[in-house]
């Protein structure tokens, strides 16, 4: 059993309060590789920026699961290093779909895990997600349930269709499982291709599709039933166009990729809204930069000269976000 206080983490208790008291919402973004991390660290180092460092199961799995608890442990160090006396850094599971997975993260080190059982009926949602409330809570871990289903495919998680959370159920659930915040459904969604091109309209001069709006009216009612409760938003990327047409300039095919607008993120975070989660954005940043070294440099191979831009692109990308999407720069 190792404590995440040891490790120098925080959970995410007062972050969410203050992000709702400011008006703002903390960057919650996924890491597999060192660069990710780097680039994660680097960015909310030099906002300011609290952060959450979420790992989901797929993660677990490319990465290993001890090697990425001591990548976080060694992402605190690496903070102080760059002049941040006392990082803000969770390290949080994400889509933890077992009491046994978040159990084994909770004794790992982690400072938060995320529950997720939208896709069983409401009775076993409040169960499952119970159980791992209770669990974590005896270590002052803190946990994150699901209530309602996004559609789009992340890892090992995928839907066909979503299903708003419904307004009506969300008192009972909070309180019967103890969570300490809550994932929502408002139209959101995982994944590059977050809406199918018959969801969107075109838009007649750039002929790029327009998404549909976020269910802001869900959001309100949500917050109307749980005044102060932290609200989160998972699949909440943008999908830069600039990514994707570099993508595809360089030989890469995302034809109609789509994503959530910066404006309604911003709305959102502006709400009770305190965690947004963003993690296709950054895979996009990644691929775009090295696959411009590819076709530019040919003979390159040296994995650093094409990781490298890669890190300074997402690096580039965290910071905006924190900046210009969550405003979390300047709370840590
Ligand atoms: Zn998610």
């Amino acid at each position: 059993m190792v404590s995440y206080k040891e490790l120098g983490l925080v959970n995410t208790r007062d972050m969410f309060a203050k992000a709702i008291r400011g008006g703002y919402a903390i960057p919650a973004f996924n890491f597999n590789n060192m660069e990710q991390l780097q680039a994660i660290i680097k960015a909310a180092a030099e906002t300011k920026s609290p952060v959450i460092l979420q790992v989901s199961k797929g993660a677990r799995n490319y990465a290993n699961a001890t090697l990425l608890r001591y990548m976080a442990q060694g992402a605190v160090e690496y903070a102080k290093e760059l002049g941040w006396e006392k990082p803000q850094i969770v390290l949080h599971l994400d889509h933890g779909d077992s009491f046994e997975l978040c159990k084994d993260c909770v004794d790992l080190g982690f400072s938060s895990v995320m529950i997720d059982g939208s896709a069983l009926h409401y009775e076993e949602n409040i169960a499952l997600s119970k159980k791992v409330a209770d669990y974590a809570h005896q270590y002052d871990v803190t946990v994150e349930a699901e209530l309602g289903v996004l559609a789009g495919v992340e890892d090992e998680v995928q839907a066909e269709e979503s299903h708003y959370t419904r307004p009506e159920e969300v008192i009972d659930f909070s309180k019967r499982t103890g969570c300490d915040s809550l994932a929502i459904s408002i139209g959101t969604s995982h994944g590059a291709y977050k809406f199918k091109p018959e969801q969107c309209t075109r838009d007649p001069k750039t002929g790029r599709l327009v998404p549909p709006p976020l269910a802001f009216d869900v959001l309100d009612a949500i917050m109307e039933q749980l005044p102060g409760f932290p609200i989160v938003l998972h699949g909440s990327s943008s999908v830069p166009q600039e990514y994707v047409d570099m993508i595809n300039q360089y030989g890469g095919k995302l034809p109609d990729a789509v994503g959530i607008p910066e404006d309604q993120l911003r709305k959102a975070a502006k709400s009770a809204v305190c965690k947004i989660n963003i993690d296709s954005d950054s895979r996009l940043a990644f691929t775009a930069a090295v696959r411009k070294v590819f076709v530019e440099k040919p003979g390159e191979f040296d994995p650093r000269k094409y990781c490298g831009p890669a890190r300074d692109l997402m690096t580039e990308l965290y910071k905006h976000k924190i900046i210009n999407v969550l405003g979390s720069d300047n709370k840590a």
